[in-house]
Formats: structure tokens, sequence, C-alpha cells
């Protein structure tokens, strides 16, 4: 009929305005590499930011003795302690403790957020105080702190916040030192720790990962938001101006969720998303891609579809309307809905949306519309790992030079077809050849641990 029609046709003006050919990712790929060596150069030279983490040495695999880690991402929060026992032993012991982070937090104040972080810790430490005071041998606790938001270090172990990205707004935390505020939060709470290393999930995920392998390059993260980390020549960093570190690497905090393109294929939908944000104009990348934000551009789609078709009934609308209320693990259910009626489609849409009755027909262009946006999502995400690949010269065939990619984060790890469709897109961007040379690797809960290997890298 013709409300399907007019339906049809916003999902064609959709398909048509997100798509990646290969040739349009290969320009997102170099307008990428092209960004980093500006960021590089001179601070502020490029939208992507290139923070020095001041991370200088990497785990090798040879640290030894009880370390601890923090974790605080976009939506969860993690403490964690580690038994490290050198090469051969490894990690002995592992244990964690995650909690969500209560959303009254995210916008309150500083000493707020960092007052539920530091209780949190302090608990996590009196239930083991026994074991690892043993373990400990009267040394202090060496804390690795893994906050993943935009902050200019001034050492490995300190940095301020440069601002907030995804659903944080703590604006009396802007400018401050989180670990000084980390430290005064864990004397209140009668904690003696020393924070031995500050670094964001990203960093986290590259150390995480080259624990156990020397060929990984960079640290990637798909969750609530993006980014990634890489290791860098040390004399490539034009912009650094203090001694070169014995190494002769420097591990680089890129901050790629606030890259930005003319190429990237940025629709009306992704406009208005950005513009009711709490950082319009800002981490316009990261807005395409990353998980806080693509269950909210299908949702801006449905509400235009059924405002122009009325294909949806007449079902009251109020809950497509309300702003993030379709999430990312809800379009990824329904996307892999592989029922031939699309029942989970049908069943989310009405316990999500409070949409009954659809045909068939819609259940399949609501999937269409969560293919769309999650390709294009992984496909955009692909061409920033090539540019990456680019700016390290490993783009090309180097005698089987391997690199390896560590990638962690919730939207990488369990919706199947996002990930899956960004590492056949990196292939097809780097061929046949030069793909063999190139590895993806799921890092699993690479970022807490790594904070925790980062310190104990530090203190040895
Ligand atoms: P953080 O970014 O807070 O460290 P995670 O890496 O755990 O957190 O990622 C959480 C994000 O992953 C969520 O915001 C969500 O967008 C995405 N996610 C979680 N579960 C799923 C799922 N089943 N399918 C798709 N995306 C998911
Ligand atoms: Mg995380």
């Amino acid at each position: 009929g013709i409300m399907a029609a007019v339906a049809e046709q916003v999902v064609a003006d959709l398909r048509e305005k997100c798509a990646t050919p290969a040739s349009l990712l290969r320009d997102v790929a170099s307008a990428m590499a092209g960004e980093m060596s500006a960021g590089l150069e001179e601070e502020g030279g490029s939208k992507v930011k290139m923070l020095l983490s001041y991370v200088d040495k990497l785990p090798t695999g040879r640290e030894e003795g009880l370390f601890y880690g923090l974790d605080l991402g976009g939506t969860n929060f993690r403490v964690l302690k580690v038994q490290l026992g050198g090469t051969k032993k490894r990690v002995v012991d592992c244990e964690s403790r995650e909690v969500t982070i209560p959303p009254h937090l995210m916008s309150g104040t500083s000493s707020e957020l960092f007052g539920f972080i530091a209780s949190e810790l302090a608990e996590f430490v009196a239930d083991e105080e026994e074991e690892s005071t043993d373990l400990l041998n009267g040394k202090k606790r060496e804390l690795g702190f893994t906050f993943s938001f935009p902050v200019r270090q001034t050492s490995v172990a300190s940095g301020t916040l440069v601002k907030w990205t995804k659903a944080f707004s703590i604006d009396d935390a802007v400018g401050k030192d989180v670990v000084a505020e980390l430290q005064t939060a864990m004397e209140k709470q009668g904690l003696d720790m020393h924070v031995a290393a500050l670094i964001n999930d990203a960093v986290g995920t590259l150390a995480g990962a080259r624990y156990y392998d020397e060929d990984v390059v960079a640290g990637i993260i798909f969750g609530t938001g993006t980014n990634a980390a890489y290791v860098e020549k040390a004399n490539a960093i034009p912009k650094w101006e203090e001694n070169l570190p014995n190494s002769g690497d420097m591990v680089i905090n890129m901050e790629w969720g606030n890259f930005f393109s003319c190429h990237l294929p940025v629709t009306e939908f992704d406009q208005e998303l950005d513009k009711e944000s709490l950082n319009p104009g800002e981490q316009i990348y990261e807005k395409l891609i990353s998980g806080m934000y693509l269950g909210e551009i299908v949702r801006r789609v449905l509400l235009k579809m059924s405002l122009q078709s009325g294909i949806f009934g007449d079902n009251d609308h109020c809950k497509l309307n309300k702003q993030f209320h379709l999430r990312t693990p809800h379009i990824s259910t329904m996307h892999h809905d592989e029922t031939p009626d699309l029942k989970i489609v049908s069943e989310k849409l009405h316990e999500i949306l409070g949409i009954t009755d659809t045909s068939l027909e819609t259940r399949k262009m609501v999937v269409e519309i969560c293919d769309i946006v999650a390709r294009r999502a992984a496909r955009l995400a692909a061409a920033g790992v090539a540019g990456i690949l680019l700016k390290l010269d490993r783009n090309g065939s180097v005698d089987n030079q391997r690199s390896v990619i560590a990638i962690d984060g919730g939207l990488f790890e369990h919706y199947t077809k996002f990930s899956e469709c960004l590492e056949s897109t990196l292939d097809e961007l780097l061929g046949v050849e030069v793909s063999k040379s190139v590895t993806v690797k799921h890092a699993n809960d690479g970022s807490g641990i790594g904070a925790a290997l980062i310190a104990a890298s530090q203190s040895r």
C-alpha cells in the first residue's frame, strides 16, 4: 500500500546516504592517517588530539607481585586485583568486581563520583584484606587507574580532564587532576594505596594484549564510546619536547572519537542527534560508530518513518519519541533475529516501544534499518583501523611483519554482525596479501587488567 511505499522510501534514502563504498573508506583511512600526523606535529594541530600517555614501556610478561586496577568506562565500573607470577606463571590469580555506575553520579559533582569509586575500592580491598597482606609483603598497594575520558597527561600517573564524553557531564571536574581527586577520595576512606598509572581503556587494552603478544601494535575500544591507542616512535612526535624515553617508544592515546572528515557519511539523523547531544559538534566519529549512539540513530529513523508513513498504526508513540529509549543491545537483538517471521523483532518492538501488530514487511524494514546503521558503523570503524595501519606503514606487504590489533568493548564483544563486518571490511581494504599479516584479536577485559599491568611495569 501507500504507507509501505512511503516507509520504503525512508529506508531507501537512508541506505543511499549511509553508503560506504571502499573508495569512501579509503578516503576516510587516509584522512585518519593525516589527522594523526597533524595531531603529533603540534598541540591542537588536529581534532584527533593524539595525547601523550607517558607510557613508554609496555608490559613484557616478566612483572611479578600483586597489583590493583580500577576501570571507569562509560557504563560500568570495575575494581580488580591481579597476582603476577613472571614469565612462566603469568597471571596467577585475578579477581574483579563490576558495578553499574549510578546515573545520578554522571552529572553530579567530582567529589561524589570519586567518593563512590573510592568507597567501592575500599570495600573490595577490605574483603580480601588477609590474603593480600601476605602477598604484599609490607609493600604499599599499587594501583593502575583506567579512566576513559580525554585527559591531558602530565606524567604517567597524573593528568587533567580535558572534557567529558559519553553520558558524563560533571562540570567541576573539568581541568582537575583526576589522580589527585581519586587520591583525596581514597584518603577520606582511609585507604592507603598509591596510584602508579593513569591510563584509558584503549591504552589498557593495548597493554593487556601486549603482555601476551609482542606484535600487538594498537588497542581499540568499541563500547559505549570509541577510542584507539597505538605505539609510536618517540622521535616521530614533533610536539614532544621532553627527553626521549629510553625505550624510544611512546603510547599515543588518539582520542579518535573526535575525528571528523568531510568524507564521513553524516545524515540528517546524525546531525539532529549531535545537535541535541551533551556535546554538540564534538565526537562526530564516535557518534557514528559507538554503542551509546547506534540505537538512538535507529530510533530517530523509525520515528521519521512512523510520522511520514503511519506504518506503526495508531500506536501511542510516546516511547519512540523518547531520546535514547531504544538502545544498541536492543537493535542488536532485532538485527540478529533469525526466526522466519521475525518474532523477536515483533517482541522487542512491543516490549521497548509499545508498538504492536506490525506486518512482516514492516519488521523486515526495521531489521534493514538496523543493518544499515550497524554496517555503516562497522565499515567506518574498519577504515579507522586501516588509517592507523597506514600511519604505521603497515598497510603494504612488508617482509611478513605481523601486526596485531587488540579490540575490546561491549559493542565489539556482543554485536556479532558489527564485529564480523568490521573484520571483513578491514580485509577488503587491506587486500588479500596484507590482510594475511594483520590480525584482529578480541582482547577480553584488557582495559582493567592493563592498568594493573602498567602499574606493575612502572614500579619495576
Ligand atoms: P564501557 O564503554 O562503559 O567500558 P563496555 O565496553 O562494556 O562499557 O560497553 C558497553 C556498551 O556496549 C553499551 O553501552 C552498549 O552500547 C554496548 N553493548 C552491550 N551489550 C551489547 C549487546 N548485547 N549488543 C550490542 N551492544 C551491546
Ligand atoms: Mg570499558
